[in-house]
């Protein structure tokens, strides 16, 4: 399965390219990010290429224009989800639906320029097995935005061993054998980019710019974004796990300090310490720390619960232009 590194590099030639667009409610753009994609896949005559659009349980008219695209297009391909499952749920089961020896994964809001797909198909074929791109600069969003996105991949970097590199989200290039190393982890917690990271191999940036949404609205306020963050870090990370360890070494060496102190006092003065209001502040102290970190590993318990429960991560409701022979399950 792992391609001897040191073959020539240039040696791949494109057979085959999938491209896997996750759409929840895109009526707006999905036409239009379908027309871009075509035209800029055909500018690569010898590529055989397909779209994978994975419905997310859009609750607008995305499902009636996808049908349209694909009665119109046999390289089109759709996979209906059974409901909402959220972004990196529909990114898995699309790439569970392809088969390129390279799969792509694209938003559908044109957010991620269509022609840098053919600067990744460049890097692939050059040898790299993973190429990501790099958002240099990111237009039409919010301050907030792009600053919560900046604190993030900092905070992530920190507090885990499996470095997502700066500032790249889904938008990548990956080779047929890390798709099946990407298919082969079974967690339910699916944190794409960093399962991606983990996998290894060659993995190389793409720069682009990443430009305003064409139509429509972000379909990650803020509270699927803090989720998604949480999802992110417990999912990569046990540090948070051991901060009970450092608070508890940080608040005992104070008490030893304490007890020096009201030692001395009553050994060498004739004072004797007092003041329970240092008393209630340490309690109240402990008390709230002690709920935080039990909260903590709430978060992770809830986490294995989920995993042993061991659902099917999705469920498809309806597969549109996939031939037959292909099988058809939908647990990863
Ligand atoms: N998306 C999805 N399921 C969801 C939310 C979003 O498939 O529950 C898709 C959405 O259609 C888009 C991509 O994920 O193609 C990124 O979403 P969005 O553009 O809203 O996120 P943002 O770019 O604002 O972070
Ligand atoms: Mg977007």
């Amino acid at each position: 399965m792992i391609d001897d590194a040191s073959s020539p590099v240039g040696a791949r030639t494109v057979t085959r390219l999938s491209v896997v667009v996750p759409c929840f409610n895109e009526e707006a753009v999905i036409r239009e990010t379908h027309r871009q994609l075509v035209s800029t896949l055909e500018q690569v005559p010898e590529l055989d290429f397909e779209l994978v659009y994975v419905d997310d349980g859009s609750r607008d008219g995305t499902l009636d224009l996808l049908r349209g695209i694909q009665r119109a297009d046999s390289r089109v391909r759709v996979l209906v989800l059974s409901r909402n499952f959220g972004h990196q749920i529909a990114v898995t089961a699309g790439i569970q639906g392809t088969q390129g020896d390279a799969v792509v994964v694209i938003d559908a809001d044109l957010q991620d320029p269509p022609a840098v797909i053919l600067d990744m198909l460049d890097r692939w074929r050059k040898g790299a097995d993973v190429a990501y791109g790099v958002r240099t600069k990111r237009e039409g969003e919010t301050a907030f935005k792009r600053w919560t996105a900046w604190a993030f991949y900092r905070l992530f970097r920190r507090l885990t061993e499996t470095p997502i590199p700066l500032d790249t989200g889904d938008f990548r290039l990956m080779d047929r054998k890390v798709v099946d190393a990407f298919l082969a982890m079974p967690e339910r917690d699916r944190f794409v980019r960093g399962m991606v990271a983990w996998a290894g191999f060659r993995q190389e940036p793409v720069p682009y710019q990443r430009a305003a949404r064409a139509a429509g609205e972000t379909k990650f306020p803020l509270k699927k974004m803090l989720r998604f963050t949480a999802d992110g870090i417990l999912s990569f990370s046990i540090v948070p796990l051991r901060l009970a360890t450092w608070i508890g070494f940080f608040a005992s060496g104070l008490a030893l300090l304490g007890i020096g102190y009201a030692a001395a006092l009553r050994l060498f003065t004739d004072v004797w310490v007092t003041g329970w209001m240092v008393l209630l502040i340490a309690i109240l102290f402990l008390g709230g720390v002690q709920l935080v970190l039990i909260g903590i590993f709430g978060e992770y318990l809830g986490r294995i619960y989920g995993e042993v429960k061991r659902r099917p991560l999705y469920l498809i409701a309806e597969r549109l232009g996939f031939t037959s022979d292909r099988e058809d399950t939908a647990n990863g």
